[in-house]
């Protein structure tokens, strides 16, 4: 996408949100968890939904943008989010250092039992 039409799109489409890592740890081999909190304003979402993230002021991490999904509450005032290393993006996760700028996109996605009449149905 031209610079130009992604910078308008994210700044008119996208809702974008500045958060900071507050800790990130591996608490399986395979698995980083990290908790983001809000700078500012704290994102609404609801369960189910799944943000892009990307660690803007990170010199170990590499500037891209990637899909998780929210494994907090809503009400936890925090973003929790959990990788799977599988590659060279996930796999640097755990070199994030507490205070490194993580810019949110989203909340995105209806997979919540939320948004259906059934609730033993998603
Ligand atoms: C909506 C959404 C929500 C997600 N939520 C989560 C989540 O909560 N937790 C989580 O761990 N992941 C989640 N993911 C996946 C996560 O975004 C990716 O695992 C991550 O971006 C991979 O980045 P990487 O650079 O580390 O891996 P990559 O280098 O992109 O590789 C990932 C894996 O795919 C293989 N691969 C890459 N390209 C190809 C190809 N062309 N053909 C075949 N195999 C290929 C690689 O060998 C590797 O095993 C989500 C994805 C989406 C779309």
């Amino acid at each position: 996408m031209p610079i130009l039409i992604e910078h308008c799109y994210q700044k008119y489409f996208v809702r974008t949100y500045e958060y900071e890592v507050e800790g990130v740890r591996q608490p399986w081999k395979e698995v980083i968890e990290m908790t983001l909190k809000p700078k500012n304003q704290l994102m609404n979402f609801q369960p189910g939904q799944f943000v892009f993230v990307s660690f803007t002021d990170s010199q170990l991490v590499a500037r891209e943008s990637h899909p998780f999904s929210i494994v907090s509450a809503p009400k936890d005032g925090r973003l929790i989010l959990t990788a799977k290393t599988l590659g060279d993006y996930t796999a640097s996760l755990i070199k994030l250092k507490s205070g490194t700028t993580a810019k949110i996109e989203g909340a995105f996605g209806k997979f919540s039992y939320i948004n259906f009449k059934n609730n033993d149905q998603i």
